[in-house]
This record gives C-alpha cells, structure tokens and sequence, in this order.
C-alpha cells in the first residue's frame, strides 16, 4: 500500500457521461453528458433536453451509451434534493419489467408532481413590525385596531387570511405595511407530518390486541422483511394493533405509508391518527391540490414527512427511508389500477417492503385467496383476533329466500324484510339497506319495441337517475335527459324501468313507513368530502332511521345504533364470469354485514336471495370463512386458475373494430401454446367498447415456474402492430365482467 495515497486529496472524478432515466413512456435511460464541476450521483434529480424541451430526470444506475461527443446532450441542472435511494430506483426497473411497462412510465408516478422539484417558493407574510405608543394606536382606524389586535400574538398570516379575519380589505394591510406598522416576512410552509408523537399512548389494548401488538412491533424492531397478516373480524382493534407498529417504526426514525382503498372515506381515519399521534397524517390522493401533493412529495423525498396515508399510488413516492407499509383492508380490489400502467399495489407492496428489507401488514377480516394461501404455505405470519372489541357479538345472519318470499309487483323487499325494518323503526334502531347499484333503475326499456337504452361508447346500458332525470353511463361518465319517445319506435311513454338502484328502493321505503327519517348514501349523493362527513355524522348521530346506500356504506363505518342490515339483492355480484366473483361477494356482503350490532346492542343480517344454497351464502350464514376459503382454493386448483397459475392479459384497443379485430386474430395465431402455458381468445375483453375504443382480449395461463413476461415479450414482439392499435398488458388481471 502506498502510504503517500492517504494524504492526497481524492480527485474529484466527474463521469463524462451518466444515464438519465425521464418520466415519459420510454424503456430506457438516455445518456447525458455530465457539465466539468458538477458532482453527480445515482439518485440525482436533475433536468435534461429532451426533444426540445427541457424536462426533468433522474440519474439511472444503467451504464451510459457513450454517445458521441458531437451528439451528446448535457445535463442541465442538478436539483437540491436527496438522492432518490438506490431502493426505490431498483422497485422501479422491478415493477416496470413485471408490470410490463416502460420504466420511464414507472418513473413518472414517483415524480407525479410538476414542479415539486422546484424549491419551494415562499408566500408573503405579515406581522406587527413596530410597538406603537397608545397615542398612535389609538389614531387607527377601527379596521386597523382590528388587525393589531389579530396579530398580537406575534404569528405572521397572509393578507387574505387577516383581512377575511379582521372583516377589512387586503389594501388595509398594505397601507399599514407602507406606514411600517406592519412589516413583511417570507412564509416557508413546512412538510406535513414532521413530527408525530410515537410516545403518546394508545387505548389501552386486550390481551388478544397487546400480543399481536407485540409480535408486530418485534417485527418492526427486527428491521427486517416479513409479511405479516393481521387477521380480524370487524370491529376487533385491527387499526388500533397496527398503529402500534407503526409507532414502533417511528420510535426507530423511520418513515411509514398506510394504504387504504378508499381515501376518500378516510376522514374518521385521519382523526384517529390525529388523535393517537398528536399529528395530521400526510395525505396522498387524486383529490389533493396541487400545493398539498407537492408539500408532501417533498417532504417525503426529503425524509421529513414520517407518515403517509394514501390511495395505490401512494406507494410510488420516493421515500427516503421507508420503514413499515400498512395495506388496511389488502383484499380490496381498488388496489389494482386498470388504466395506465396496470398494477397491484398489493403485490408490489409486498416487493417494495422485501427490496426494502422491511415489514409489510396486510390487514383485512376477509383476506384475499393470494394472501390465505401465502398464509397456508407459511410464508406470511399471521396474527389474529377472533373478536370484536369490548365484547361486542358478530351478528346473526339470516337467509331470505326470495322464491318463497316474493315482494310485491315492482317492490324489491320482501315481507319478512319489510317486517323486520318496521320492527327495527319501533324500537328506535337504525337499518342500512345495502344494495351496490347507483341511480332508479340499471336498465331502461322500450314495452313496445324491446329496445334498451345503451351508452353510445361504452357496452354498457344506460342507468335512469330520477334526480336529475338523466339516464348515464357509469363507465365513461355519457349522459342525456330521458327521453319521451323512444329512439327505436318512436313511441311515446313506453319505457319501462328494469330492477332497482338505490333511489327506487328509496322510493319503495318511503312509501312504506312515511314517518321513517331515510337518506340514500351513494357516490353521486355525497360527492364532496365535507357533505360526506355531515351526512355520516348525522347517521352516527341517530338523525336518520333507514339508510339505503352502496358500497360507500359498507367499509370501516362505525355506527352504534346501526343493528339491521338488510341485503337487497346478495346475489347481485356472483352473475357473469368473474373468476373471483364468490371471493368478491363474500368479501363485500362481510364487510356490509360488519357494520351492524358494532356495540353491546347485538346485530342481525338478511340477505335476499335467490340462490339460498349457494356456497357464499351458506358460508356467510355460518360465519364458516376459512371453509369457505378452502372449497374456493380447491375449486381454483381443479380449473388450473389462479393463485395456482398465473394469468395475463394481452387488450387489443382501437377505434377500427376491424382493425382491433384483425390485430387481435394475427396476434391468436401465433400466441404461446403448449406446455405449461396456454392462450385462451381473442375474445371481446371486459367492456369490449370503453370511451369509443374496442378492445379484444387474449388471456395467457402459464404455470407459476415459469417467466410469463419472457414469453409474452417474445411473442408481442413478432408481430407489427398498426399504429392506430394500442396493446396493453394486463399482469394478474382482476377483472373478468
Ligand atoms: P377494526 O380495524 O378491526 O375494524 P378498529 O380498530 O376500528 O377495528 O376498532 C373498532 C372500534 O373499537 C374503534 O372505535 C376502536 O377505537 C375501538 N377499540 C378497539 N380496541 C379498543 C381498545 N382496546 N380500547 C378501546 N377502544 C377500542
Ligand atoms: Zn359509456
């Protein structure tokens, strides 16, 4: 060893060239050249040409191309940020390349956000700048006194924030600015979550809840992978158990992400979390503004917002030092994304937390078949809680069929429903009746001629809402008025309503017991967060007696007068040829079953059905999950289906239905068949028509040992699409309608 080397200086080595990886829909990072002086690494957020553009990056682990000198572009700038860390970039190259989609692609949803990389920018502020004598101050005009009196604690606000408070205009702060009474001074606002306080304690916990506690906040502690599956009827402490975790996470400085389906129904959630952790959670959601995401990215890619609660997409930010992912209710098929890069964040959850090497919760009553089996194998740990907190009973479940108890004509509740509701209304209880279908009616008719009213873009018919007289699509979001006469025949006042959404059980309810205080609770009625959080305030008050709602209702609400709930139509989900149809509707009459009898009045629950025999409703009736799991497995195993094979799916999408037609057909002839891996189609995918597009769909089976991207890489790339036809991959797909 050359002892003279530890008293040099290392030279400062600046690559000549780095790859820059940019979010936009390409596989590959560029190369860039690296301008004299500036100390680039792997992680570097910084801003490139592109095209002619200049659009912003992050420096990629892959080697440069060592592009000529004379057609090198070069780097731009180099942000103010902390590297993105090595782990992040590799789950983004990992899920790009399962997912099948471009890396850039990948990138672009953990840089979801223009301008975040941008410092951010101060807002002016404004404070008391000089004492004033009494003389002067009582020289002032009211509206002045007014705002020396607001500000006299000493906290700068922006002008529009005292003139709304002091009631005066904002020119009234400027001139008291000019007269130096004020003076002015740079608002930086902060990241959001900084410092929540993992010492505060929580409820205290049973002896079922402290040991599962325990055993999660060991994990936490071990710093290690494992995926772990707090499994627990509703009601039974689950979040109180994992905010154990996670301040155990926090105690150790480490960042935490809870994913919920539903954020935008989480507004009882974030006063829990407020209330355990001293502190509002950082939020992560399509509904945020602007400012918040940008807040929030930073503060996340800054390691200095400690905890994010969010939808799917929260799991792509680029956290600094992630360690602990919460996935409540792991079962919910929200937690696949359909359109863009098509992903489940369930499952790269679970690659996330192993890259990371830390813990992973899934947390559900009613766990998906993936994770029970990973529970069989003994590859999750599991932890239990088998009951409901404060002694509360898991209530009683009926069966209500509707062969023998039919209603009357154009009535969807039964007698012994209707009996029961009135039962309930007498002894001042409340009801939920539950029936997952937004508007009057699904289906309009023409009596004369037959014809059904569909969306002119979508498969998909058209759904009657008396509230605004419209009929619309639930895909695409296409409306029109209902019409007089019937398009087809021209007939006048022949249509005819088909079935039941929860406005004519509405109307078939009030009619029934008039004196019944009733709201319907859908995603159409409660479109904005605040109206929303009234309306189920009111219901956790007791200001309504019967609430007829979708599946908005059935998650996480906790109401303890609630004690009848009653199914409309429990056989609504199994129809069509979902290959998790039972999964789902067991999953989702549980959770809405859930909501009844939560405290010491105890609960009962009747499903309307006309398959009283069904191995779902039998399963439900009896409490019998696991039983029910196990003939479900058993049946999967038998049709070679998943989580015993895989599945992908291969849409063929375009506006030329011959073209996508013809695309799909080329595709057929040559797809991977043989052992081990066979190609079923092409056949028309799941809404074969969706915003104008026709879409085909191939679905590819292939046994879990072997590499179904390879395969379907190979296979896609022999064939020349047309460059009207757009071809996506569909990894595990989890829609079959
Ligand atoms: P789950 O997530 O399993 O549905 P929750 O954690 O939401 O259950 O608990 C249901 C209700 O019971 C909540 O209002 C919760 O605050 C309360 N609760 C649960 N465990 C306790 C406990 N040990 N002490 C006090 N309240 C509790
Ligand atoms: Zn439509």
């Amino acid at each position: 060893m050359e002892q003279s080397a530890l008293f040099e200086e290392p030279e400062i080595k600046t690559a000549a060239q780095m790859a820059v990886l940019v979010p936009y829909p390409v596989d590959k990072a560029y190369s860039y050249g690296i301008p004299e002086g500036m100390n680039v690494q792997p992680g570097n957020y910084v801003s490139v040409p592109l095209g002619s553009r200049e659009v912003p990056g992050v420096v990629w682990d892959d080697a440069p191309d060592n592009v000529p000198a004379k057609k090198l572009k070069t780097v731009v700038a180099k942000y103010d940020l902390p590297p993105m860390p090595a782990v992040q970039r590799k789950f983004i190259d990992w899920a790009a390349h399962y997912n099948m989609a471009a890396k850039g692609a990948v990138l672009k949803m953990s840089l979801s956000v223009p301008g975040a990389l941008e410092p951010p920018k101060p807002v002016t502020g404004y404070r008391i700048g000089v004492e004033l004598d009494e003389k002067t101050q009582q020289g002032l005009s009211p509206q002045q006194q007014r705002i020396l009196a607001l500000l006299s604690d000493g906290l700068p606000r922006r002008a529009a924030e005292i003139a709304d408070q002091a009631a005066c205009s904002a020119s009234v702060v400027k001139t008291m600015t000019k007269k130096n009474i004020l003076e002015i001074v740079q608002l930086y606002s902060s990241a959001p979550c900084r410092k929540p306080d993992s010492y505060k304690s929580g409820v205290s916990l049973s002896e079922d809840q402290q040991s599962a506690a325990d055993e999660l906040t060991h994990y936490v502690e071990q710093d290690s992978f494992q995926t772990v599956l707090l499994d627990g009827v509703t009601g039974s402490g689950k979040t109180e158990v994992y905010f154990e975790g996670v301040a155990q996470a926090l105690k150790q400085n480490k960042q935490v992400l809870i994913l919920l389906p539903e954020i935008s129904l989480s507004n009882a959630f974030i006063d829990r979390f407020k209330s355990r952790f001293g502190c509002a959670p950082a939020l992560w959601h399509s509904a945020l503004s602007a400012g918040q995401r940008k807040r929030t990215w930073r503060g996340v890619a800054e390691g200095q917002t400690k905890v994010v609660i969010g939808a799917r997409s929260a799991l792509f930010l680029p956290y600094q030092d992630l360690g602990l992912i919460v996935l409540d209710e792991e079962h919910d098929p929200a937690y696949k994304q359909e359109d863009g890069v098509i992903y489940n964040a369930r499952d790269m959850a679970v690659v996330r937390a192993h890259m990371g090497k830390i813990p992973v919760v899934m947390v559900s009553a009613t766990p998906s078949l993936e994770t029970m089996m990973n529970v069989w194998q003994d590859k999750y740990k599991v932890l239990h809680l088998p009951d409901r907190h404060g002694g509360a009973q898991l209530p009683d479940m009926h069966i209500i069929d509707m062969k023998a108890d039919k209603p009357g004509r154009q009535e969807f509740i039964s007698p012994p429903l209707k009996e029961k509701l009135e039962q309930n209304l007498e002894i001042h209880e409340q009801s939920l009746l539950f029936l997952n279908r937004r508007g009057y009616a699904p289906l309009t008719l023409c009596r004369t001629c037959g014809h059904r009213m569909n969306c002119p873009r979508c498969t998909s018919w058209l759904v009657e809402h008396k509230k605004n007289n419209r009929l619309s699509c639930h895909h695409c979001g296409y409306f029109m008025p209902v019409p007089k006469n019937c398009p087809e025949c021209d007939d006048k006042g022949s249509f005819a309503a088909c079935g039941p959404g929860v406005e004519r059980i509405h109307e078939e309810i009030s009619e029934a017991f008039p004196e019944a205080r009733i709201i319907v609770l859908a995603s159409d009625t409660a479109e904005d967060h605040e109206k929303l959080r009234q309306i189920l305030n009111d219901i956790r008050d007791h200001k309504y007696d019967i609430i007829i709602g979708t599946q908005i209702i059935a998650k996480g609400h906790h109401f303890p007068k609630l004690t009848l709930v009653g199914v409309v139509d429990a056989d609504l989900g199994l129809a069509g040829g979902d290959l998790r149809a039972s999964e789902r509707t067991y999953q989702l009459l549980h959770q809405v079953a859930g909501r009844a009898g939560r405290e010491e009045l105890p609960g009962n629950v009747y499903l309307q059905t006309f398959l009283p025999q069904n191995k779902v409703m039998q399963a439900l009736s009896k409490h019998d999950r696991d039983v029910f799991l196990e003939v479900e497995a058993t049946e999967r195993e038998a049709a070679n289906m998943p989580p015993y094979t895989r599945l992908a799916g291969i849409i063929v999408s375009g506006k030329d239905e011959q073209l996508v037609m013809d695309t799909a057909k080329a595709l057929g002839k040559i797809a991977p068949q043989g052992k081990g891996i066979q190609t079923l189609g092409p056949a028309e995918a799941p809404f074969y028509r969706l915003r104008g597009n026709y879409r085909r769909r191939l679905l590819v089976r292939a046994d879990k040992t072997l590499d179904i991207q390879k395969a379907i890489a190979g296979w896609l790339g022999q064939v020349k699409v047309p460059s009207k036809i757009r071809i996506y991959t569909d990894i595990d797909p989890q829609s079959f309608l």
